[in-house]
C-alpha cells in the first residue's frame, strides 16, 4: 500500500516536474538496446522470464515513454507503457537499477457531444471535439455503411458518446466509441459499440472484420489474455496474441490484405513481421524462422509472409498470432472470421438493452439541438 502510494506520489509529480522527459519508442527499438542506450545494466533484461521478455517486446512504436532525473542528470526512474493496462517500471535502487511490471494508472472520462452539421460531419465533429483519432475513428465506422458525402444534409444532426482515458494530464490510447447517432436527410443512423465491434438498432453488426487463420495449426500452446492486473500480487502477466503450435517450416500466411509495417527481428518476438490492414486494424506474427516479405510492401490476403519458427523467445515451434484494433490488442480466436456476425439470443437481449440506454441518452443530448439548430 505504502508502495503504491509513493508510486502515486511520483506519477504526479511527474506531471509537473521540469526534469521529466519525454522519449518516442521508435520503429525497431527493444527493450534491450533502450537500456544500453541510456546506460543501465542488460541484466534488468536478461533476468525476466521467457514471458516477460515477450511482453517487453510489446512496446508500440510511437509510445511516450517517460524519464525521471536528479538533478546531477542521473536517472531515477523510467516508465515505458507497454498496453493501455501495463508499463515497464525501472528505477534506481541502492544497488542499481530494478524493473518490474505495474499497472497503468488512468483517468476514465465520458464525453457527450451533440451538433448540427454545417460544414461536413467530419470538420463539425473536428472543431467540437479538438479531437483527431476520435473524428476519425467516427466517420470511418459510419463511411462503410453509408455514403456521407451523398447523402447528408445541411442541419443533419450528429452525436456521439465516447470515453477518453487520461495519463499524466494527456489523452493516452484511443477512444472507445459507446454510442453514436448520425443523421442522413433526417433519418436516424445508431450505432453501438459492444465487444470489440459496432452494431446497429437491431444488433446487426457495422464493421465486420475479414480476417482469416495465418497458419494450419495443431493446437493453441496458449491463449490470448488480458491478465488483468493485481497491483499488490504483481502476478498475472497478460499475452496479447495467441500462440498456434505448428510443425517447424509450416508456411505462414497474411491474415489480411495489408501494408507490411515492418518486417525484422525484435527481442522477444525474433523474426517478427506486423502488417497495417487499415481501419485501425494490425495483426503481428512472431517467433519465424524465416521471413519471405519486406517492410513497405503491400500483401494481399493468404498471400505467404513467412514460416513458422522458434526464433526470439520461444520453447518451440509456433507462431505467436497478435491482433490489434487502434493500438488496443484483442482476442485473434475472436475474431478471425470471414462474415458479419448478427447477435442473438441473450447476448442479443443484453445489447438491445444497452443500445436503447444510449439510444435515450443520444436523443438527450440532441433535442435541445434540434429544436433551436
Ligand atoms: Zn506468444
Amino acid at each position: 500500500m505504502i508502495r503504491l502510494f509513493m508510486l502515486m506520489l511520483l506519477l504526479i509529480s511527474f506531471g509537473f516536474s521540469a526534469v521529466g522527459e519525454r522519449v518516442v519508442w521508435s520503429s525497431g527499438m527493444s527493450l534491450l538496446a533502450f537500456l544500453e542506450s541510456h546506460s543501465i545494466p542488460l541484466r534488468l533484461y536478461y533476468n525476466l522470464s521467457n514471458a516477460d521478455k515477450e511482453l517487453s517486446s510489446e512496446v508500440q512504436v510511437g509510445s511516450v515513454c517517460y524519464i525521471l532525473r536528479d538533478d546531477l542528470g542521473k536517472i531515477l526512474q523510467i516508465l515505458i507503457p507497454i498496453s493501455e493496462d501495463v508499463q515497464i517500471h525501472i528505477y534506481a535502487t541502492k544497488e542499481g537499477y530494478s524493473l518490474d511490471f505495474i499497472p497503468i494508472i488512468t483517468t476514465k472520462i465520458t464525453h457527450k457531444v451533440a451538433l448540427s452539421i454545417q460544414k461536413s460531419p467530419y470538420q463539425d465533429l473536428l472543431e467540437k471535439t479538438n479531437d483527431s483519432v476520435l473524428t476519425n475513428q467516427v466517420i470511418n465506422i459510419y463511411k462503410k455503411s453509408i455514403n456521407l458525402e451523398k447523402f447528408i444534409r445541411k442541419n443533419d444532426l450528429l452525436a456521439v458518446i465516447y470515453t477518453r482515458k487520461y495519463r499524466l494530464g494527456r489523452t493516452f490510447s484511443t477512444p472507445e466509441i459507446k454510442a453514436a447517432m448520425i443523421e442522413t436527410n433526417k433519418k436516424s443512423n445508431y450505432l453501438f459499440g459492444f465487444e470489440d465491434t459496432f452494431y446497429d438498432l437491431k444488433a446487426r453488426e457495422i464493421v465486420g472484420f475479414l480476417l482469416e487463420m495465418p497458419v494450419k495449426y495443431n493446437r493453441i500452446s496458449s491463449p490470448f489474455s488480458y491478465g488483468r492486473f493485481h497491483p499488490i500480487l504483481k502476478q498475472t502477466r497478460p499475452h496479447y496474441g495467441v500462440d498456434l503450435a505448428a510443425t517447424y517450416g509450416t508456411p505462414i500466411y497474411a491474415a489480411a490484405s495489408g501494408r507490411v509495417i515492418y518486417s525484422g527481428y525484435r527481442g522477444g518476438y525474433g523474426n517478427v513481421v506486423e502488417i497495417n490492414h487499415g481501419d485501425g486494424i494490425r495483426t503481428l506474427y512472431g517467433h519465424m524462422s524465416k521471413r519471405s516479405t519486406r517492410s513497405g510492401s503491400f500483401v494481399k490476403k493468404g498471400q505467404l509472409i513467412g514460416y513458422v519458427g522458434s526464433t526470439g523467445v520461444s520453447t518451440g515451434p509456433h507462431l505467436h498470432f497478435g491482433v490489434y484494433k487502434n493500438n488496443r490488442p484483442v482476442n485473434p480466436m475472436g475474431i478471425v472470421r470471414t462474415t458479419k456476425k448478427e447477435l442473438k439470443g441473450t447476448k442479443k437481449q443484453e445489447f438491445l438493452r444497452l443500445a436503447r440506454n444510449y439510444q435515450e441518452q443520444l436523443d438527450a443530448i440532441l433535442s435541445p439541438i434540434e429544436q433551436n439548430p
